[in-house]
């Protein structure tokens, strides 16, 4: 059901009412967790100057340690509510559980399965009744074969709102947090009909590369980027080495733009 019957064959997938999937980039952004009001205050305010009208931000956080933050939860859940309501941003956000499915459901525009759930099946069953859009992002390790099999699952299930996105994935390297696979989303825009996303923030884990990874994946035919920014980065709770100020993201929607206008 995602590889493409012809090559113009393409799915436009709508969150909240912003196509992806479209010609230009579809861009989201947001800090990579929830932390505050006043920092979701501060983002959102700037995402709407920028014209960005998706916000990003984890209050379920797959944390390598146990001891590491792991997202505000619940209360994290109803400050996404307020800021939803306050300035009409639909909402991505990452769930691993089907019982953070079902508690999420109605604040979230996007659930975002991460990169360590990509084939948790029973999470892609259940996110295939439903009738939302899902980011898939690709496992730290995952072959095109098994990313688009686990985008079946959820296909399969009956959700055809199924959006996958290229996060970098391991290699003998540390150099980069991750190797930003641009083959892959050359491959996986000729294999599927499904709108392909990059994240620049987790495929490279610095700030100063996120830019130019970013003009990379623009350059490649993706459909969209998912950044992370912070109004502090330094001070980001997680993942602050790759987190862009907002002028920095600034920048980066306007160079971005540029390059898909010319691709
Ligand atoms: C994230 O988007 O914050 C995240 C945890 O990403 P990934 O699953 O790609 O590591
Ligand atoms: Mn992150």
């Amino acid at each position: 059901l995602v590889h493409r019957s012809s090559p113009t064959h393409q799915t436009t997938v709508s969150i909240a009412g912003v196509p992806v999937g479209e010609p230009g980039l579809a861009l989201i952004a947001g800090p990579c967790a929830a932390e505050s009001e006043r920092q979701l205050r501060t983002v959102a305010e700037r995402l709407a100057l920028m014209g960005i009208q998706l916000l990003r931000a984890g209050v379920y956080k797959p944390r390598t340690s146990p001891y590491s933050f792991q997202g505000l939860q619940e209360p994290g859940l109803e400050l996404l509510r307020i800021i939803k309501r306050d300035y009409g941003l639909g909402i991505v956000s990452e769930v691993m559980s089907v019982a953070q499915l079902d508690r999420a459901y109605d604040v979230f525009d996007c659930f975002q399965v991460g990169s360590r759930n990509m084939q948790n099946f029973e999470l892609l069953k259940a996110l295939g009744q439903t009738r939302k859009p899902v980011l898939l992002k690709r496992g730290l390790a995952a072959t095109i074969e098994e990313f688009l099999g686990a985008a079946e699952y959820i296909v399969a299930g009956g959700n055809a709102q199924v959006i996958l996105c290229e996060r970098g994935i391991r290699s003998f390297d540390p150099a980069t947090r991750n190797v930003l696979d641009l083959g892959a989303v050359a491959l996986l825009k000729r294999l599927t009909h499904l709108p392909v996303l990059v994240d620049p923030s987790h495929a490279t884990g610095r700030r100063d590369l996120v830019l130019p990874a970013a003009r990379a994946a623009a350059a490649v035919g993706a459909d969209g980027l998912i950044v992370e920014c912070h109004p502090t980065p330094e001070q980001s709770v997680s993942d602050a080495a790759q987190a862009l100020s907002l002028d920095d993201l600034a920048q980066l929607v306007t160079e971005v733009s540029a390059v898909a206008q010319a691709v």
